[in-house]
């Protein structure tokens, strides 16, 4: 069993249950019994490890081409749990276009734990290098940012962290292993809010984190488990199961994003599109080298003096909700949604203006999508 696809559907095999079931049982047990007091037993307590979960952790530690795979109950305690690995006086080079609840843990909790950062753009390599301190310990980054899909190369910025000893740190939640294995491409980390393509279908909230090397992994399980934020075996099982459709469903959503963009570069209304599949850009040229496809979440602005909040609530199929990566269309407007935090100044500087538009590309018949979103912009006339 080699090919990817095969792996996403089989995960590891178990060979642990006598009933003969074709899946991993859902283990609903906090306690596990000793047969003796001197045994060594593989589980003993829930948090420290349970086979449902650890069936999950062994299957996206597979997918990534890591020693070691951790799950966690929401993608912000597995940045949290990967972060806390870091120690006051610690410095960070992340991203300046990370994910809002990211940038919130660094900049309002580990700041508080003396953990400096700086921000830079992490597509210039030369820029990464720029800030480099004494005390740097790693570099943190989306290779395919929120929500304008600015795409950083993995290769070239694990280039620069490993002349300098650093651990390289890649937030992977938009492509997913399936169209990129960031530890491939020199990474020492990867992290996935599996709350989305991993699961797939808007009905778990969950994070994953995948360690290259033994030592990582050694550190990340210790702040698992003392910090106790782990994924229940129940929604690990609804992880798992996501995962076995992972690669039907990114499929359908590239080829769905794929005709979106001809769409939407058809009609007058629309000024911009951001989506890394879209020739001609460095976002293009990265991406083209380093992923196996574009992804599947397309933003654009609408030109000005059209309404966007009119057209937003005005698609019907496509549902006005934040969140993305899931088997149903979602359409919202980040200056009012998912980048509200942000004052105007910061969303100016972003680049999110009031007529941006993020569309996660859901896995529906295309003609209804674009059949929705058409009805949508003949509205705003
Ligand atoms: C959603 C998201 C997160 C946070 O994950 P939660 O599961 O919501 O805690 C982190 N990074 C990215 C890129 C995300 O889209």
């Amino acid at each position: 069993m080699t090919e990817f696809d095969t792996k996403l559907v089989h995960g590891k095999p178990q060979n642990d249950n006598n009933t003969g079931a074709v899946n991993v049982p859902i283990y609903n047990s906090s306690t596990y019994i000793y047969p003796s007091v001197e045994s060594k037993v593989k589980y003993d307590y829930e948090r420290s490890g349970n086979p449902t979960r650890g069936y999950l952790e062994d299957q996206v530690a597979q997918l990534e081409n890591g020693v070691r795979g951790f799950a966690f109950s929401s993608g912000s305690a597995a940045i949290h749990a990967v972060l806390a690995i870091f120690k006051p006086g610690d410095h960070l080079i992340i991203g300046k276009e990370i994910y809002g609840g990211t940038f919130r843990i660094i900049n309002d909790f580990f700041k508080r734990w003396k953990i400096e950062f700086t921000a830079v753009d992490t597509q210039n390599p030369e820029e990464i290098e720029a800030a480099i301190k004494p005390n740097t310990k790693a570099i943190y980054f989306e290779s395919f940012t929120n929500p304008l899909l600015h795409v950083t190369s993995v290769k070239a910025t694990a280039k620069v962290a490993k002349k300098y000893n650093l651990l390289t740190i890649v937030d992977n939640t938009f492509l997913s292993p399936y169209l990129q294995r960031p530890l491939n491409l020199g990474a020492d980390i990867v992290i996935h809010s599996a709350t989305k393509y991993l699961s797939g279908h808007s009905d778990v909230i969950a994070g994953m984190a995948v360690a290259k090397n033994q030592d990582i992994a050694d550190r990340i399980y210790f702040n698992q488990n003392s910090i106790g934020s782990t994924l229940s075996p129940e929604d690990s099982n609804l992880v798992r199961r996501g995962i076995q459709t992972l690669a039907v469903r990114m499929d359908r959503h590239l080829s769905n994003a794929a005709k979106i963009v001809e769409f939407l570069q058809s009609r007058s209304e629309i000024a911009k599109i951001y989506y890394p599949g879209i020739k001609g850009s460095k976002d293009n040229e990265i991406a083209t080298a380093e992923t196996d496809g574009f992804g599947g979440i397309v933003s654009f602005e609408l030109k000005d003096g059209l309404d966007s909040t009119k057209f937003v609530e005005g698609t019907s199929l496509i549902q006005l909700a934040v969140s993305l990566g899931a088997v149903e269309s979602l359409i919202e407007l980040p200056y009012k949604m998912t980048h509200a935090e942000l004052s105007p100044e910061e969303q100016l500087k972003a680049g999110i203006t009031h007529q941006l538009v993020r569309l996660s590309v859901g896995i529906e018949d295309p003609k209804d999508l674009i059949t929705d979103l058409a009805k949508s912009l003949d509205n705003l006339a």
